[in-house]
């Protein structure tokens, strides 16, 4: 097998111990180094004789190590202290706290130092040098060091090693795969120079070169496979065909009867998807709403045209609380109508006698709602004709496929609330149609937002009191996020406030905790008491983060808020301000620092999801906005959503491939390789 292609997971040592940070850094099979790409370099390129140094400068100074030891100076305090000579002279070394670089580095070794010189009384130091043994292959000092993104144990002079002997031992596997015509059209670098010198350029300008053709590659790539796939889908015939005409009466009566106008974004989508239903390919559509846009309802109307027709939907959902509350929102909404609907989640399997022959289950219902539980291969329908996924990008391509599987080529609604740019919704999903809903539903106000340093803590606590006991508001308290999944340490931490807040500020108020480890029962008992008005405050982790609609609530207190992304924020606010009543966000911050501030106070200006996608984007780059790559879907690890002109150049290229893949082999493969990631994202 080549090399690059091993999975990490699979070796043995230290490989296997990092497995799964490194994967948190999107690194899984070796190939991957190459792309973890340095987001700065470290310029330790000017070497200088000791006699030369001057105090301030950076430099890299080489030559034998005289002495080194540790010395204990205050308790559980150690330094290292080493001398260092070459040709011109000596120089004193000092690392604090670092007693394993005396194992490292022994008397009489060759070694190279880069760091800062400072002035010791009349002497000159270096301190806390990055530092590597040897005199021909430098590639940690003496020259531009990439920095790469870290993760807990996994430095980046550990990375920058692994990608040097990666880069060394396997340059034949390092193919150029891009077809020579658009290399020279586009002025691209060969491949293995790009992999190269975006990790060991010899100066900015290199390092910029090499990040272009990269990029291209990035950009090419996704939107080539992109291509490819709705090449395939638009081969998918169905075998029925929508009528809409017949049921354009019970249509209108549904959107007649619902408790609210539909917007004319909402509208526009109904009538979007009902085209593609009138057509003789299935519909693969992507409807992508800020939060509380109300995509429900469009989902809803779609599902009861199928229904109307004699099909049955299902409609998958990330989590077990947002199924339990499609599931009553949509029962609420179509069962008045006769259908019925069904809730099946991973806790609801045992009460469901669900192993029943394909195709003769004894229940019934023509709606299924439900966690990726509805993916299980003991559930059938007997006519499945809508698949519907509500916040998309935590599904797998594969899961998707299952689900789609279970029927014969049926549409395909996807549901997004992560508000992406058009550009690039277009270049990330180049297969799918997109609906957007623009609007708001009328009647919303924006939610004053404020941010609230620590010093302020105890009077916004009054102002909630305040707001409970004159206009009976409700609250929701979300709590750290700690890690990306809802760890036991999350929860523990949320208990614990809980407790805390139970105890010393709101005594004389009622306060109800949910996290993602309750059982399911509890989860749903939680929120329906909550929605009932049985409790002022509902303390939460960030689960509650998709989709829950409690209308009632109207304050949302984020304690550290700086930990979020701007787009999550957003999406946690949007929890409140779901009626007409006047909605509140506090953004509490432990830390001052300026930058946090200026991030966060665009909370305070902007109501707008794509607004703060955008500037999330400029300051903390694509990867926070859109998760990690779990999604199935290759994210951008090099290139810039924010570089149209690359992308509408990259477009134009690989619409000029086309149909006509097969002609370059190497490009086929690896676009299949790409493919059948996505399909197996471990
Ligand atoms: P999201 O797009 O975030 O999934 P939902 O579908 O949960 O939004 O809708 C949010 C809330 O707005 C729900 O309480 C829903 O009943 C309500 N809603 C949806 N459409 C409208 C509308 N056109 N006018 C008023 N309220 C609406
Ligand atoms: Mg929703």
């Amino acid at each position: 097998m080549p090399t690059l292609t091993i999975k990490i997971q699979t070796l043995g040592g230290v490989y296997k111990r990092y497995a799964s940070s490194l994967e948190k850094l999107g690194i899984v099979r070796l190939g991957d180094f190459l792309y973890h790409v340095p987001f700065r370099y470290e310029d330790y390129a000017l070497i200088s004789k000791i006699s030369q140094v001057q105090p301030g400068e950076v430099v890299t100074i080489r030559g034998k190590v005289l002495e080194i030891k540790n010395e204990y100076t205050r308790r559980y305090f150690v330094i290292q202290k080493a001398k260092i000579k070459d040709q011109s002279g000596v120089i004193d070394v000092v690392w604090f706290n670092q007693p394993y670089i005396v194992k490292s580095i022994n008397q009489g070794d060759k070694v190279s130092l880069s760091g800062k010189i400072e002035k010791k009384g009349s002497r000159l130091q270096i301190s806390n040098p990055d530092f590597e043994l040897g005199e021909d292959e430098f590639i940690h000092t003496g020259r531009l060091v990439p920095i790469y993104p870290e993760t807990r144990g996994v430095s980046s002079k550990w990375i920058r090693r692994q990608v040097f002997r990666l880069l060394k031992e396997n340059q034949k596997e390092i193919e150029e795969y891009l077809p020579s015509d658009i290399l020279n059209r586009n002025g691209l670098q060969n491949l293995f120079d790009a992999i190269y010198k975006i990790h060991f350029p010899l100066s900015l300008e290199e390092a910029e070169v090499a990040k272009k053709r990269l990029s291209f590659d990035e950009l090419f790539l996704m939107q080539l496979s992109s291509l490819k796939r709705r090449g395939e889908w638009e081969k998918n015939l169905i075998g029925f065909v929508f009528d809409i005409k017949k049921y354009n009466g019970q249509i209108h009566e549904f959107i007649k009867r619902l408790p609210f106008e539909l917007t004319s974004a909402q509208k526009k989508a109904i009538s979007e998807i009902f085209t593609d239903f009138s057509m003789e390919k299935p519909m693969n559509r992507l409807l992508e709403g800020d939060v509380g846009s109300g995509k429900t309802v469009v989902a809803a109307a779609a599902m009861y045209l199928a229904y109307l027709n004699g099909f049955q939907s299902v409609l998958m959902a990330p989590t077990e609380i947002l199924a339990q509350q499609h599931f009553k929102t949509i029962s609420s909404l179509l069962e008045s109508f006769g259908l019925r609907v069904e809730l099946r989640t991973s806790s609801s399997k045992k009460n469901w006698k669900l192993e029943t022959p394909k195709g003769y289950p004894n229940w019934k219902f023509d709606i299924l709602i439900g966690t990726h539980a509805v993916i299980h291969k003991g559930v059938n329908f007997e006519k499945l004709g809508l698949v519907v996924i509500d916040e998309q990008q935590r599904f797998g391509v594969e899961q998707r496929s299952i689900l789609r599987k279970k029927g014969d080529n049926p549409h395909v609604l996807t549901m997004t609330a992560t508000p992406i740019p058009r550009t690039i919704a277009l270049t990330m999903y180049g297969d799918l149609d997109l609906s957007i809903l623009d609007e708001m539903p009328k009647g919303r106000r924006i939610i004053k937002t404020w941010l609230v340093p620590s010093a302020k803590r105890n009077g916004a606590y009054e102002w909630i009191k305040k707001q409970i006991k004159e206009k009976g508001s409700q609250v929701f308290i979300i709590c750290p996020f700690i890690e990306e999944s809802e760890s036991i340490v999350t929860v523990k931490a949320a208990t614990k406030e809980f407790e805390n807040l139970k105890k010393n500020v709101f005594k004389n108020y009622k306060l109800a905790l949910l996290h993602g480890k309750l059982k399911s029962k509890e989860k749903e008992r939680v929120l329906s008491e909550f929605k009932n008005k049985k409790f002022d405050i509902l303390v939460a982790t960030p689960v509650v983060e998709v989709g829950i609609d409690i209308p009632n609530a109207d304050i949302i207190l984020i304690e550290a808020s700086e930990r979020f992304g701007l787009s999550q924020l957003h999406q946690l606010r949007g929890r409140v301000g779901r009626s007409e009543r006047q909605a509140y966000c506090l953004l509490f911050t432990e830390t001052g620092s300026p930058q946090t501030n200026t991030r966060l106070k665009a909370m305070e200006k902007t109501n707008f999801g794509a607004e703060l996608a955008e500037l999330d984007l400029k300051i903390r780059g694509p990867g926070e906005i859109y998760g990690t790559a779990q999604s199935g879907r290759n994210l951008l690890k090099i290139a810039s959503f924010s570089d149209l002109n690359l992308i509408k150049q990259t477009k134009k290229e690989a619409e000029a491939i086309g149909s006509k893949l097969t002609k370059y082999p190497k490009l086929k493969q690896k676009i299949e390789e790409i493919t059948v990631k996505e399909i197996s994202p471990d």
